[in-house]
């Protein structure tokens, strides 16, 4: 290793040919001593001059000086900022080499994480794989000439890079938030500074819905009021009719988290309504949402296909959010049981229930694990079980009760496949895979959801 790097150093050139990815997009490319480096915006196949940034015993990395042979796969991005922006790692790829890097993505996984061999179902993509997110999220800053801008984050650090159009998010939501910064800037209302913790507001949200012509708007500030927030949130509503409710989130915290625990209802009822498969979801300002409407659609079908339900079933659906998949499968099955450790998904879980007439689902506030513990000891039979857990997979304790319960069917909702691959690999113990089926919930990003069905082994 020493040897190899001796020569290599930051600020070094070298030319090599792009030969894959990283889990996260980086085109992968090696020096002629065969040592590998990461670069930004590099494209399978694509040869390069690049200049050495940053070694490590860990990972190295380099950027393009100068692209030396263009792939046929590369495309114009969009969006302007789409290299600097941290958010999409793809936009200068045809949409159809995204989706084949998506399955590899999850070969690769299966087959290093879990020593897993398994043929893995192409990626369903999108027919138009823009303007899709129903959700946007912009930290809001002054540019170097003081000038008020909202964008997103450069990838792995704090400064903001300014954005007036985002091209994976609803198209409504962009002229919202040009209006709210004219606001901003003629009342003189300041944008929060991380450093100094001056200035009020830190982010805004905007939340369409697909189904609906309703549009939530999420003020975050750092106070309890604004100036003239009256006249601001009037202003707004003039602007855009298409507004149905605008809510003030207050988070005083110095923190990278978005929300805070305290909302202000400023206008109409705090919340939007809308539909997955003809249920219909109340979603509030900190409700877990799919951001993808059309993509939720496909993946919670080919879940719920999987499961090749009957209306015998006791079903549990762990990590169920706002019950988003539990009142779906309510009207396949005999009874559902969601469980959720946030109590407000669970309060509109239950209201979404009633609302929508279902009687055959339950919900608990709990930690996954404890409660598949718990569930184990009551002796009760459990038939179908739905698992949809955060990035970090589920726990020991949640998977030794999973082989303790044996439900029949196991479908296995992932957004990481590394933290899926190492789940299914305890589960395989008792379990047969049936099928693996990357989903495209976001497009132009490096982001891949997978549903793995499983069958009990008899
Ligand atoms: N199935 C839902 C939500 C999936 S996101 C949907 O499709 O909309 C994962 C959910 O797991 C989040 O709602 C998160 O709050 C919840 N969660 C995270 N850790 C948990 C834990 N230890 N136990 C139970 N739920 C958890």
């Amino acid at each position: 290793m020493k040897e190899k790097m001796s020569n290599i150093r930051v600020g070094s050139l070298f030319h090599g040919v792009c030969h894959g990815y990283t889990y996260d997009g980086l085109g992968i490319l090696d020096t002629k001593e065969g040592l590998s480096f990461f670069v930004n915006g590099l494209i399978k196949g694509e040869e390069a001059d690049v200049e050495v940034t940053f070694v490590s015993m860990k990972a190295n990395y380099a950027k393009i000086r100068k692209i030396t042979l263009l792939s046929q796969d590369r495309i114009t991005p969009l969006c302007p900022v789409a290299t600097a922006c941290g958010g999409c790692s793809f936009q200068n790829l045809n949409y159809q080499k995204q989706l084949e890097f998506k399955k590899e993505k999850v070969i690769n996984a299966f087959h290093n994480i879990a020593h897993i061999k398994f043929p893995v179902d192409d990626c369903v993509g999108m027919d138009e794989p823009y303007f899709y997110r129903n959700k946007t999220q912009m930290p809001l800053g002054l540019d170097r000439k003081g000038r008020l801008i909202s964008g997103f984050y450069r990838a792995k650090s704090h400064d903001i890079i300014a954005i007036d159009k985002c091209v994976i998010e609803d198209k409504k939501a962009s002229g919202i938030l040009t209006t709210i910064k004219g606001l901003m800037t003629s009342m003189k209302i300041l944008p929060y500074n991380e450093d100094t913790r001056e200035g009020i507001i830190r982010h805004v949200l905007i939340r369409t819905s697909f189904h609906y012509p309703e549009v939530m708007v999420v003020i975050i500030t750092n106070a309890d009021s604004f100036p003239s927030r009256g006249n601001f949130v009037k202003a707004l509503k003039k602007a855009h009719p298409e507004i149905t409710t605008i809510v003030q989130n207050v988070n005083k915290r110095d923190t990278n988290v978005i929300l805070g625990n305290q909302d202000n209802v400023l206008f109409g009822p705090g919340f939007i309504k809308d539909d997955i498969l003809g249920v219909r979801y109340r979603i509030s300002a900190k409700s877990f949402y799919q951001v993808n409407p059309l993509q939720t659609e496909k993946l919670y079908s080919i879940a719920i296909e999987k499961a090749q339900l009957t209306g015998d079933e006791v079903v549990l659906d762990a990590y169920c959010g706002i019950g988003t998949i539990s009142l779906i499968v309510a009207k396949k099955a005999k009874e559902v049981i969601g469980v959720e450790i946030v109590k407000e998904a669970i309060i509109d879980a239950k209201n979404n229930a009633r609302r929508n007439d279902i009687n055959n689902a339950t919900f608990y506030v709990d930690d996954a694990g404890e409660f598949m513990v718990d569930f184990v000891k009551s002796g009760k039979k459990l038939d179908v079980l739905f698992m949809d857990p955060p990035r970090k997979g589920a726990d020991e304790r949640f998977l030794a009760s999973v082989l303790a319960a044996k439900p029949n069917k196991i479908i296995y909702v992932s957004c990481d496949p590394a933290t899926l691959a190492r789940d299914i690999a305890t589960l395989i113990k008792s379990y047969k895979i049936e099928s693996i089926t990357p989903v495209d919930m976001f497009p132009q990003t490096f982001h891949v959801e997978t549903v793995t069905s499983l069958i009990l082994k008899k």
